[in-house]
């Protein structure tokens, strides 16, 4: 696959680093990270809460996939 330009770049919990895009969180509407070439992979925001979060307790802060596929 082509690479694309001006993507950011993130690595995964095995050090693979993977161009990423931003989506939002379906359950609370904060911005996570998926990887490009593995849309399952993704940094979701843990901690770090946005103004128009609209669940405090969604998983996305309280058990953060960091660099992780989910299930
Ligand atoms: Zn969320
Ligand atoms: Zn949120």
């Amino acid at each position: 696959m082509a690479k694309l330009v001006n993507l950011p770049e993130r690595r995964d919990v095995d050090g693979t680093w993977h161009q990423v895009l931003r989506d939002v969180c379906y359950w609370c509407g904060c911005h996570y990270l998926y990887a490009e070439d593995d849309h399952d992979l993704v940094w979701e925001p843990g901690t770090a809460q946005e103004k128009a979060c609209s669940d405090e307790d969604c998983e996305c802060h309280t058990a953060p996939l960091v660099g992780q596929h989910r299930d």
